[in-house]
């Protein structure tokens, strides 16, 4: 980098040491180079105007044109501010100062006076108002700005007058300066013809100083493309490391008992998609690496199938194997769901939870070292320093996000050689996130769900329509199908859901009374032996409505229940919504999901119902759920940590990660070490981030 750009900020004219103190602290900016780099995130066109009424319906910067209704200053103890109330055709709206207005006071005298204004309007209460707007009297304007850069700050800049504004001052002058200087390109050409990107000086002075709009998007497409450039050529790189550093156990063949199951006891024909899927992990446990394979499948897709298939792999060359799951329900159910699907083999699969019995666990843990135990089904438990596997080879964790990476960790310590892993989502991940998230590890999709399935009708109920849902849950139950009502459960207000989950449960039990119907009720207060005694009364059809809250969340499979009832349902996120519908629609008849909501919602609650309504397809609904909430909630603050993007947007630009995502391939196809001159940039880029980081590959 050019010796200019290195000068510490504090140098540059207007800055000075307090305000450098407070740039390298709040914002990182250390040099003007650092400051070049404070991208701006937005702009906004200088040459419109909103009507006031326009205004007070956003939240979003806005410039008016009207004249003074009134000015008032008003005085509370020492304290004084000034409203203004602010008038055009269309509407009033009041601007408010709490300090630093006298030398407005002059200016504000005459009411027919034309002003342009310029802030972010605010809702209190019933009343709109712009604090500390811009206001200009419209003959003063200065007519050269044309679009404007909108910068990030924090409270402690602006007070010492670096606002969005005041960045942008300070910015103006560093480019003055910076046009004197040259500065050589880092990418390389071959990149800068085929992409037709901006160059590099222009794109760093453009991005600040659109002069045409154009011109700034252009540089802004430049840097996110360099960005996620060096991000996924990072992801590839720890990938190859990570496959050349850990060896696996090499399955070379698959014995007789994977044929066997295979061929005699498989109760189906495979999908398309599950059959791909067993190819690839095939292929991973042969190759003498590591597995760390990522499966995505929608609810009902046939994950556990494809687990099992999975874990018989290793037996015959005397691996043990691991099936783990976040919940009792569901590590039981599981393990019924194997056991019922081995009952013809030899193979011997047995259960351990945080309710296993003493006696009983003391065997399994004896013939877990013996290898008498072939599948070992279970909770966290088996996490446990204590259960140790006479060569446990292959792990597979059902519903990852459950897992803390620490948790993960374990499992290596579990063999001399580390299992293969296997983790398995039914929460589908928009391929962008997968493509970033999880760029380390290699990830495949079931992405067909097993053939006969009824579609499941989704609609959309309010308070007023609940006789008609009893209507609809006694036509159900006549027809002999059984029916969930799930309520929410969120921990700030535990004791308000569970009081909200217990008049629930009484209105239900008194509307359908006995002996026709029986409810069960499962919340997360219960000891888990209850909460399993009434799973296994819905199970067997002994009742035909379960009340519960989110805790039959994910896995649970009753073929017979058909319809999903979700109170209140504008409190779940899209894929918990997604999660539960996943329940019904197993069996053979037509299934139903009833999203109760209140009358009023927000617009997020809106689009997600509306969502949830028009389809069921599981990747599609993850896109939304992404524009919704971003990529940061999703993948949860642990994991976003990880990926800090200073100008690419996961949730907006997809396009332009896969196209990352294959420049990087080829880049690294043809040139593995980055040894060429003209990817000396990439190469000293990522050295710094590889040796800086941990690597997460090993730990996934
Ligand atoms: P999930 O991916 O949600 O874990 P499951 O593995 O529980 O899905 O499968 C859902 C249901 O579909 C189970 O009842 C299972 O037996 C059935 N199933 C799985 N694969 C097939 C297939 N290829 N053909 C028919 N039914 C299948
Ligand atoms: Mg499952």
């Amino acid at each position: 980098m050019s010796d200019f750009l290195n000068t510490p900020i504090e140098y540059l004219k207007g800055v000075g040491p307090q305000r450098a103190k407070l740039l390298q602290s709040e914002l990182g900016i250390f040099t003007y180079h650092n400051l070049l780099n404070h991208f701006p995130f937005r702009y906004i066109d200088r040459t419109q105007y909103q009507s006031i009424v326009e205004a007070i319906q956003t939240e979003q910067l806005v410039q008016l044109k009207g004249k003074i209704h009134s000015v008032q200053e008003q005085k509370i103890g020492k304290k004084s501010r000034l409203i203004i109330q602010f008038i055009d055709s269309s509407g009033i709206i009041d601007l408010i100062w709490y300090q630093g207005y006298q030398y407005l006071l002059p200016k504000l005298v005459d009411k027919s006076q034309v002003f342009q204004v310029f802030g972010k309007p605010k809702r209190y209460g019933t009343k709109v108002s712009i604090s500390h707007p811009e206001i200009t009297p419209f003959n003063e304007i200065d007519t050269q700005i044309g679009w404007q850069a909108v910068y990030s700050t924090t409270e402690k800049l602006t007070n010492v007058g670096l606002n969005s504004k005041g960045i942008q001052k300070i910015v103006a002058t560093c480019i003055d300066l910076f046009k004197n200087h040259p500065l050589a390109e880092n990418l390389p050409e071959y990149l800068m013809d085929n992409y037709r990107l901006l160059d590099r000086k222009t794109a760093l002075i453009s991005i600040h100083q659109p002069n045409q709009v154009e011109l700034a998007s252009k540089a802004r497409y430049r840097f996110k493309l360099e960005e996620l450039l060096v991000l996924q050529l990072e992801l590839l790189l720890r990938r190859a490391i990570s496959l050349n550093k850990t060896a696996g156990h090499k399955i070379s063949e698959i014995g007789e008992t994977f044929i066997d199951f295979y061929n005699n006891h498989l109760p189906f024909d495979l999908t398309n998609a599950q059959k791909k899927v067993i190819k690839e992990i095939r292929k991973d446990v042969g190759s003498g690496h590591q597995m760390n394979r990522l499966l995505q499948g929608d609810v009902g897709s046939g994950k556990t199938v494809v687990a099992l298939l999975t874990l018989l792999m290793g037996i015959d060359s005397g691996l043990q194997g691991a099936l783990m799951a976040p919940t009792e329900i569901l590590a039981n159910q599981h393990y019924i769901g194997l056991k019922e699907l081995l009952k013809d083999t030899p193979v011997r699969v047995e259960l351990l939870t945080g309710s296993s019995k003493t006696k009983a666990r003391r065997i399994i843990h004896a013939d877990l070292l013996s290898g008498e135990i072939h599948i070992l089904v279970g909770t966290h438990a088996l996490l446990e320093d204590i259960v140790q596997f006479k060569n446990l080879g292959i792990v597979v964790i059902d519903e990852q996000h459950r897992f803390g990476v620490a948790q993960r960790a374990r499992l290596w310590k579990k063999n001399v050689i580390p299992p293969h892993v296997l983790v398995m989502t039914a929460t589908p991940i928009p391929r962008t996130l997968a493509m970033t998230f999880y760029g380390d590890l290699d990830v495949s999709v079931i992405d067909e769900l097993p053939p006969g399935r009824k579609p499941i009708s989704t609609l959309h109920y309010t308070e007023k329509d609940r006789l008609k849902l009893f209507g609809f849950i006694k036509k159900e139950i006549e027809l002999g199908r059984q029916i969930y009502i799930v309520y929410p459960l969120i921990e700030e207000s535990e004791s308000m859901d569970y009081a909200n989950l217990m008049d629930g449960f009484t209105a239900i039990s008194k509307t359908f009374p006995l002996p026709q119907y029986a409810v069960s009720i499962v919340n997360g207060r219960m000891k888990a032996e209850d909460k399993e005694y009434e799973m296994q009364r819905f199970i067997r059809n002994e009742t035909q409505i379960m009340v519960a809250t989110t805790v039959i969340e994910v896995g649970v499979n009753v073929p017979n229940a058909s319809v999903m009832i979700i109170e209140s349902s504008e409190r779940f996120g899209l894929s918990q919504l997604h999660q539960l519908r996943g329940r019904v629609g197993r069996g053979a008849e037509k299934s139903y999901c009833i999203l109760m909501t209140g009358e009023k919602l927000s617009n997020d609650s809106k689009k997600r119902v509306s969502t949830m309504v028009r389809t069921t397809d599981g990747f599609e609904i993850a896109e939304v759920d992404l524009e919704l909430r971003g990529p940061g909630d999703i993948m949860g603050t642990q994991q976003s940590g990880t990926i800090d993007l200073k100008i690419a947007d996961l949730s907006k630009d997809g396009q332009l990660v896969a196209m990352a995502r294959d420049i990087a391939r080829s880049i690294l196809k043809e040139d593995p070490r980055l040894e060429r001159n003209e990817h000396e940039w990439f190469k000293t880029t990522l050295i710094k981030r590889l040796t800086d980081k941990p690597n997460w590959a090993e730990i996934s």
